[in-house]
C-alpha cells in the first residue's frame, strides 16, 4: 500500500530509553531520568486519593466536554469556557491546528530548534516549513516576521523555548503580534509557564481580546507532573476554539485524566512549592556549571542546556554509564551541548560529582 508522499523519508518517533531497559544493560540499580522535563517531584497528593474515590465506571465513555476541569480553568483564567480546547497533551492540540489550518501549498514558520512536534505535523499535511535559526537561543521574531508571505498560515513561538529555555518577553511579543498580519495564526506554546520567574514575561492571555488570530498552549505534563495521564489545552479565541473542535475526537481525554488534572490544578500550593524548589536547584546547579567554566543558555524552565567544550553524546554515555539519563543536545539540532533536566537536590548534586569527573577526564585526555 502507498502511504502519502510526504511521509517518504519520515519516521516516527523513536522514545528515549525506558529505565528498567537501561538498569538491566548497564547492571545498575538505580537510573535517574533528566531527559524528558518531568516534574522529579511527582504530582499533588491529593490527586491518588480524587482518582482513586471518582474514577469508576469504566465501560461509559468519558464527558466528552471535559465540563468539571473546563469550567475550573474558565473562571480562573477569566476566559469564557468555549475558548478552551482540550487534547491528549498539548502534542494533540498541535495536531488539530496543524489539521484544521495547514494544507500542500501553505507554509508555515518556526524557530529552530525548537520543539519537534510543530514541524512533523505541519509535514504530515503537506505544508512547508520556514525554520528561522535562534540567536542566543532567544526567537529571532523579525526574522520569523520578514518569513510571512502570502502562503503563510501558522507561525509558532515557543516560549520558553524548547531546548533552549529562552522565553520570548512581553515588549517583544506585543510588537510581534501587531506587525503579524491577522489573517496568520500565531501559535504561543507555554508548556514550561509555572517556571518562568523572569519580570518581562508577558501575560499572552490578555491579547487574544485584541488579537484573535493568537493561540496560547498550555499543559499538565511538565510542572504538574500530569505527563503520564495525557491532556493538555489551548486557548483562544471561540471561533477558533469552534474550528479547532470538529479535528477533535469526541473522546479525546480520558475520564482519568480530566478528573486528575482538575485536582491537580485545585491544589496551586503544590505548583507553588514545585517551582520555588526547582528554581533554587536551577540556580545552584547554575553557580556550579559557572565553577566549572561551563556556558548555559537563559533558562526560565525546569531544564538547563549546558554548552560543552565536547560533543554532547560523549558526556551523554558519560552520565548514562553512572545512573543519569541526560538529553545529549546531538539529537535535539544544538551539537556540543546536553539538556538537564532539574531534579531533586541530592540527585543534582550527584550529577555535579560525574560532571566534574567528566571534565576532570577531558583535560587529562581519558574519554
Ligand atoms: C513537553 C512539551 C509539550 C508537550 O506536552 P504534552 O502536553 O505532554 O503533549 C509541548 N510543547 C513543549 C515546548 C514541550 O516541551
Amino acid at each position: 500500500m502507498k502511504a502519502k508522499s510526504v511521509f517518504n523519508g519520515m519516521s516516527a518517533y523513536k522514545p528515549g530509553k525506558q529505565i528498567e531497559e537501561v538498569k538491566r544493560e548497564l547492571g545498575l540499580d538505580r537510573i535517574i531520568k533528566l531527559a524528558s522535563n518531568e516534574n522529579p517531584f511527582g504530582y499533588s497528593s491529593k490527586v491518588d486519593q480524587v482518582v482513586k474515590d471518582s474514577a469508576n465506571h469504566f465501560e461509559l465513555y468519558p464527558d466528552g466536554y471535559a465540563t468539571a476541569i473546563r469550567e475550573e480553568i474558565s473562571q480562573d483564567l477569566n476566559i469564557d469556557g468555549d475558548q478552551l480546547v482540550f487534547g491528549c497533551g498539548s502534542d494533540e492540540v498541535i495536531d488539530f491546528i496543524c489539521r484544521s489550518y495547514l494544507d500542500e501549498g501553505d507554509n508555515t514558520i518556526m524557530a529552530t530548534p525548537t520543539f519537534p512536534q510543530y514541524k512533523h505535523n505541519a509535514i504530515i499535511q503537506g505544508a512547508t516549513s520556514k525554520e528561522i535559526p535562534l540567536i542566543n537561543g532567544y526567537h529571532d521574531l523579525q526574522g520569523m516576521l520578514d518569513a510571512i508571505d502570502e502562503n503563510t498560515r501558522v507561525v509558532w513561538l515557543c516560549s520558553p523555548n524548547n531546548p533552549t529555555g529562552c522565553i520570548i518577553n512581553q515588549p517583544s511579543l506585543e510588537t510581534f503580534l501587531e506587525a503579524c498580519p491577522r489573517d496568520v495564526m500565531v501559535v504561543m506554546d507555554e508548556a514550561y509557564v509555572e517556571y518562568i520567574s523572569a519580570d518581562d514575561a508577558p501575560d499572552s492571555l490578555s491579547y487574544i481580546k485584541e488579537y484573535p488570530n493568537l493561540v496560547v498552549l498550555r499543559t499538565f505534563s511538565k510542572a504538574y507532573g500530569l505527563a503520564g495521564l495525557r491532556i493538555g489545552f489551548g486557548v483562544c479565541d471561540m471561533t477558533v476554539a469552534n474550528i479547532l473542535n470538529i479535528a477533535r475526537g469526541p473522546f479525546n481525554t480520558t475520564k482519568l485524566a480530566q478528573f486528575a488534572a482538575l485536582e491537580a490544578y485545585r491544589d496551586q500550593t503544590f505548583i507553588t512549592e514545585t517551582v520555588k524548589t526547582t528554581n533554587r536547584n536551577k540556580f545552584e546547579f547554575m553557580e556550579f556549571l559557572d565553577r566549572m567554566d561551563l556556558d548555559y543558555y537563559d533558562s526560565e524552565t525546569n531544564f538547563v542546556l549546558v554548552k560543552l567544550p565536547v560533543s554532547g553524546d560523549s558526556m551523554f554515555d558519560y552520565l548514562l554509564k553512572n545512573g543519569f539519563i541526560v538529553r545529549s543536545g546531538e539529537a535535539l539540532g544544538i551539537p556540543n551541548s546536553v539538556r538537564i533536566t532539574i531534579g531533586k537536590k541530592d540527585d543534582m548534586l550527584l550529577l555535579e560529582a560525574h560532571i566534574k569527573t567528566f571534565l576532570r577526564a577531558l583535560e587529562d585526555d581519558t574519554v
